[in-house]
């Protein structure tokens, strides 16, 4: 029974964090989308509202759950009987990063092993930081987040469209 987790911001949810969902769930038995807390962040969406729309999105895959969590990732992981991290690596500029924090975890927890997906090429450029970007100047977001966030993305600025 192999149990990963999937850890990020997801502010909001993109396309490219659905991608990497729907593959993972592929290649592991379980997987939680964990959400986290980080009060040192300001967040667009709340910590409930980010888990909301992610339990909205995979409503309908069996083997994923969503749950949020603070404090470091490997104490969670103990707490919920997982042994993998899941990552994506978009570009170069991803992997310095990712593969410090690997590390890490692994040197806190032997037992811990991270895997990365490579991005799928139609998302490479995605992130949250561009969706909230775009959307703060009313631009269009509709090729990088699932239809149903739009207009919650956008009211968050306050436009309507
Ligand atoms: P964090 O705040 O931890 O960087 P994010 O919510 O931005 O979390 O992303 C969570 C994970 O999803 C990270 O591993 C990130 O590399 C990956 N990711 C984000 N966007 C994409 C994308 N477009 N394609 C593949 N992986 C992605």
């Amino acid at each position: 029974m192999k149990r990963a987790i999937y850890p990020g911001s997801f502010d909001p949810l993109t396309l490219g964090h659905v991608d990497m969902i729907e593959r993972s769930a592929k290649i592991v038995d379980e997987l939680v989308v964990g959400v986290l807390n980080n009060s040192a962040k300001n967040s667009l969406f709340s910590l409930e509202e980010r888990v909301s729309m992610i339990k909205e999105m995979t409503a309908s895959m069996p083997n994923v759950t969503v749950a949020s969590f603070d404090g470091l990732l490997v104490d969670y992981m103990k707490e919920i009987d997982a042994t993998i991290i899941v990552r994506g690596l978009r570009a170069v500029t991803d992997f310095e990063y990712e593969l410090q924090i690997a590390q890490t975890n692994h040197v806190q927890n032997a037992n811990v092993e991270t895997i990365f997906l490579t991005t799928n090429l139609k998302y490479s450029y995605l992130s949250s930081t561009i969706v909230k970007e775009f959307a703060s100047y009313g631009g269009d977001i509709s090729n990088f987040v699932p239809a149903c966030f739009i207009d919650r993305i956008y009211a968050k600025y306050h436009i309507s469209k």
